[in-house]
Order: structure tokens, then sequence, then C-alpha cells
């Protein structure tokens, strides 16, 4: 079995889930006391946020990729970064580390194509649903269209991974206003919904809507040990 790198903290309410789920996805395919192996750097999440917010990217894809170095270092084969929306800086990791990064895209994407989809709603931080780097790889890489909620909807969406889930609030308006947006998308077409920000999954489900819903954590996870136990 390879040794996973897992870069997490961001925040670490959904980085617990990756925990276990790895070790879950291990058990389940080697039996009895197996788990995954890995080593985990989980970062201070309040810096990254700051980072965020300032819109400094190259601090925070320098700060990244040092991670990176130290987890390849403490004998990592190959990394994963537990967060949708720090891919933003996965060219500047991919570049510094010398193992390789199984992107998230790339996992999600693949899933995607497997399903037949090719006309999918996109719910993540303002920086997955406007930023282009997520939409635009998966339609390059996967053939997969990508719509997202109008202004107000993405800014409703953005403010409740902060304000609540990373902070691990859950909250029954904010699950139905979820549930409303996602509405929107499917009557604009979306064949299914990427919940593209490892947080959401903690919130909505598959009851929350009428179509499929690739939930990023899960999928990726399901990656990650795949490519461990090759
Ligand atoms: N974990 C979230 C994501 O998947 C959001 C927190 C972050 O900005 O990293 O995008």
């Amino acid at each position: 079995m390879r040794t996973i790198g897992v870069i997490g903290g961001m925040s670490w309410e959904s980085t617990a889930v990756y925990y276990r789920r790895l070790n879950e996805e291990v058990r389940a395919a080697l039996g009895a006391f197996h788990s995954a192996k890995l080593v985990l750097y989980s970062v201070d999440f309040q810096e990254i946020e700051r980072m965020q917010m300032a819109g400094d990217w190259l601090t925070a894809g320098d700060l990244l990729a040092a991670t990176a170095c130290a987890l390849e270092a403490a004998g990592a084969d190959f990394l994963i970064l537990a967060t949708n929306t720090m891919h933003k800086v996965a060219s500047t990791i991919e570049r510094r580390a010398g193992i390789p990064l199984l992107h998230i895209v790339d996992a999600t994407g693949a899933a995607l194509r497997a399903a037949g989809f090719t006309r999918v709603g996109l719910l993540g931080t303002r920086f997955v649903m406007e930023d282009g780097f997520y939409a635009e790889r998966l339609q390059a890489r996967y053939g997969v269209d990508v719509i997202v909620p109008d202004a107000a909807a993405r800014a409703f969406v953005h403010r409740v991974i902060y304000d609540e889930l990373c902070l691990g609030i859950l909250r029954e308006d904010s699950r139905a206003h979820y549930r409303r947006v996602i509405a929107d998308l499917v009557a604009q077409g979306a064949q299914a919904v990427v919940l593209g920000c490892t947080e959401i999954p903690m919130l909505i489900g598959a009851d929350d809507a009428r179509v499929p819903l690739f939930d990023t954590t899960d999928i990726h996870v399901r990656a990650a040990i795949a490519k461990a136990l090759e």
C-alpha cells in the first residue's frame, strides 16, 4: 500500500471526514485491521482564509507547496489536497513537490464521465464557482459543461461555507435554501450537481435533490485509495 500525503485543515471539519473515510475504504478493500497509510499535515485555516480573502494566492501557494514538501520528506508517495478551493494553487504544489498530486477535479471529472453526465451544476466557494479553474478543467479534460447559481445564490452558498460549515454549524434553514439553489440548477438543465466544497456533504445529501449529487470528498477519498492500492 502506498502512503498518502494529506494536505488538510481547510477546514478541519472536512479533513476529519477524509481521515475516517480513507480508513473505511481501506478496511472495505482489505478487511480485518487494515487501515490507510497516510501522513497528515493540517494547516491553520485562519491563515489560509485570510490569504483567500486578500486574494494573496501566491503566498497561499507557497505555504501549501512547503507543506507538500514536508509530506514528501515524511514518506508520502503521492498527495491529496483536501479542499476544492485551494486547487486554485495546485500547479504551484505540483511544480515544487517531487511526488504527484491527485487533483480533486480529475477525480470528479472521471466520476462524471463514468456516469455519462455532460452538463452539471456546481456549488462551492465563490472561488470555485467564479474563478474558472474548476469549470475550465472539467470542460477541457472531461467534456463536462458547468452551470453555476446566479450571483445572489452564489453569495449565499459561499457565506454558508465560511460562516457555518467550516465552523461545524449545520442549520436547517441553510439546508432548505441550498435545496432551492440545487432545484434552480436542475431547472436550468443540470443533469447532476457537483458538491464542489468538501464541507457541503455535511449539510446536503442524496435526499436533497432530484438528480445525482457528486460528493467531492467521497470521490476524492475513493480515488486516493484506488491509487494507494494500485
Ligand atoms: N473546504 C472547502 C472547499 O472544498 C472550502 C474551504 C477552503 O476555502 O479551503 O473548497
